[in-house]
């Protein structure tokens, strides 16, 4: 019997090619060792996953996980995380998303979820307070993320019913397609809506009207009002809740850190056009919010009468889709933006990777590498905002020049040859996303040492992202500052990035969301979190086991991605980055200074030097024998092939 409470203590095993599905308990030592959510989806790749799988075969696992404090008080506890080996990358992937699918699954009665083989035909999976189906779902292949979460709900006659589901990205294996959950979020990256579509599993449907148990009610309660209450007086909460992340782009701009023009510069001259206080005054309809969130970052945002595009509403506008549909293609018309994001929602691309790719191309069409003939007679001139929802269903279908970005931009660009890598801004295959690490050094870092490809939220860096000055003394000592929260800086920024990506990898276990307590308003960190584990489950848990925990997690990521062939060589940033100068903001005149905060994480880390691997004493210290024998394995194959 699983003795812990907190979670649900089941998970379903879902063999598609089959058409099998098991309930099964979930192992006690797993929950110990590895959490819940990005940890549960971390050791079942690792296990059942081996490098000679495709990630668009059957062989592949879809692990669609909820987190320990899924679905309780704690603030923002709305989060899912899905984790699947990467179709864009090869390695390492998950993708991220609030909402209410997570909760309503633990109500339902269910930790996680894996997906293995291949559906004959399209199905979706149905599940109701303990009981699951798999249904047929010819019906809905080719509809958009809206349409395909009403006709579920419309069949089964229920308006509550939460879906995760893939749009016709997913189903045309677009590598960068998302899985996503239209009552609000997206887990966009990494393309694990392609995995989805690669196992002709058109949604995931759940209903749950149970609820979680807590070990401990009072204490945790206590823990629960006490985060809540702190997030509220938290001097940022004002401003993230009426903006949200779009809030970044007035922060982001003067600093040169929001890419512009696919990485050339780090600011927009037409930065104001698209900022949050454009669109609180004239595009603001109403407020959102995940479950149980007290900052409700989410908005619903309608392009106004007058504008090109009147009428265009979408929900969940990020700081992200303004920078890839906007500064990053020199657009400043905000009405086509909102209409280039409900398209990827209702397509299912990430938005991410998807505006990369367009930027990636125009910039290819500046420097005269690719010409109208091979883009479909499209003309890629910046700014043209007119040729971007045409590109995105291009992309969607795999049709003509779409086919070829719908690989990403680092296999498009070996395609084209003629010099196109250059100008790819990928870390391992994954687009960067919207920082420029002249202008945050930390956030370079982070970038290189992501264990999904180039991501910012992975030791997602917020310390010294803006000047944090208390927080900082508080989590690390007054030994470090200034430099600590000075964003030009490359001191103890190595530090800051592995707590940051240790830290993460909990929270991404635990189900809360890093834009709300964890990170963004930095209340809930290592002492409060061990606190609400220990009181929601009734585990021993304190900060130094949960501090393992982190690592064991972060490094087991690594080492997954070390049988896949990575190795420090991977750890480095496009030379944009490293060798042209920033043009613009603060960080005029600087590069990322990346050497020498890589020695330095590999050193806190205790990862060997030449390698980028984790050494056999480390992995020994947090019980990761497993992985010796195989890391040892990898290593003579890259000492052979440097
Ligand atoms: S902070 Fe925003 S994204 Fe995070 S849980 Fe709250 S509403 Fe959702």
């Amino acid at each position: 019997m699983f003795p812990y409470k907190g979670y649900a203590g089941k998970y379903l095993r879902i063999n598609l090619t089959e058409g099998t599905i098991h309930s099964c308990e979930l192992e006690e030592e797993r929950a110990e060792l590895y959490l819940g959510g990005n940890g549960f989806g971390t050791k079942i790749l690792w296990d059942e996953v081996p490098p000679e799988v495709d990630p668009l075969s059957p062989e592949n696992r879809l692990i669609i996980a909820t987190g320990v404090l899924c679905g309780t008080l704690m603030p923002n506890s709305s989060r899912i995380e899905v984790i699947a080996k990467s179709p864009l990358t090869g390695i390492y992937g998950d993708a991220n998303a609030g909402g209410f699918f997570a909760p309503e699954l633990k109500f339902a009665g269910y930790d996680l979820l894996v997906f293995e083989g291949r559906a004959k035909s399209p199905l979706y999976l149905y599940i109701e307070d303990g009981q699951a189906e798999l249904l047929p779902a010819e019906h809905l292949w080719g509809k958009g993320n809206t349409e395909t979460a009403r006709l579920i709900q419309q069949r089964h006659g229920d308006r509550e019913i939460k879906v995760a589901s893939m749009g016709p990205a997913g189903e045309n294996l677009v590598r960068f397609a998302s899985i996503n959950f239209p009552e609000l979020r997206t887990a966009a990256r990494t393309g694990v809506g392609a995995v989805m579509g690669s196992k002709n599993l058109k949604a995931v449907a759940v209903r749950g009207c149970g609820n979680v148990e807590i070990a401990d009610p009072i204490n945790f309660y206590d823990v629960a009002t006490d985060c809540h209450r702190r997030i509220r007086v938290n001097e940022f909460y004002g401003p993230v809740s009426r903006y949200g992340t779009p809030g970044l782009v007035t922060l982001m701009n003067p600093m040169g850190r929001f890419p512009t023009k696919n990485f050339q510069m780090g600011s927009f001259l037409y930065a104001d056009d698209i900022s949050a206080e454009e669109l609180r005054e004239h595009y603001f309809v109403r407020e959102l919010g995940c479950f149980n969130c007290p900052v409700g970052c989410d908005k619903i945002y309608r392009a106004p009468e007058g504008t090109e595009f009147a009428g265009t509403t979408v929900r969940s506008l990020e700081y992200e889709t303004l920078d890839a549909f906007g500064a990053a293609v020199w657009n400043n018309n905000l009405p086509s933006i909102l209409q280039d994001n409900v398209l990827c929602d209702e397509l299912g691309l990430d938005t991410i990777s998807a505006g990369r790719a367009i930027s990636f191309a125009m910039e290819l069409y500046e420097k005269g590498i690719l010409t109208k003939e091979e883009t479909d007679g499209l003309d890629l001139t910046w700014g043209n905002y007119e040729v971007i929802p045409i590109l995105l269903k291009k992309i969607a279908k795999r049709e003509g020049f779409g086919d070829l970005l719908a690989e990403g931009t680092l296999r498009a660009a070996r395609r084209i040859g003629r010099g196109a890598e250059r100008y790819v801004m990928h870390v391992k295959g994954q687009e960067i996303a919207g920082q420029d690490g002249r202008a945050q050094q930390s956030m370079g870092l982070a970038h290189v040492t992501s264990s999904r490809g180039a991501d910012h939220l992975k030791g997602f860096p917020t310390i010294d992202e803006t000047g944090y000055p208390s927080e900082a003394v508080r989590r690390y000592g007054d030994e470090y500052m200034p430099d600590l929260i000075d964003p030009l800086s490359n001191k103890h920024k190595a530090m800051l990035v592995k707590d940051g990506e240790d830290f993460g990898a909990v929270v991404d276990s635990s189900g809360l969301c890093k834009s709300g307590g964890t990170f963004v308003l930095a209340e809930v960190y290592w002492t409060e979190m061990a606190k609400a584990i220990q009181y929601a489950t009734g585990m021993d848990m304190d900060v130094p086991k949960l501090k393992t925990i982190g690592e064991r997690i972060y490094n087991l990521q690594r080492c997954y991605n070390i049988m896949h062939g990575i190795s420090r060589k991977d750890d480095t940033l496009p030379e944009r980055f490293l060798k042209e100068l920033s043009p613009s903001g603060h960080a005029k005149g600087h590069v990322v200074n990346l050497q020498p905060m890589l020695e330095e994480y590999y050193e806190l880390r205790r990862w060997d030097k030449t390698t980028g691997f984790p050494t056999p004493q480390k992995l020994r210290e947090l019980g990761l024998e497993e992985a010796i024998d195989r890391i040892a394995v990898a290593e003579r194959a890259s000492r052979r092939n440097p």
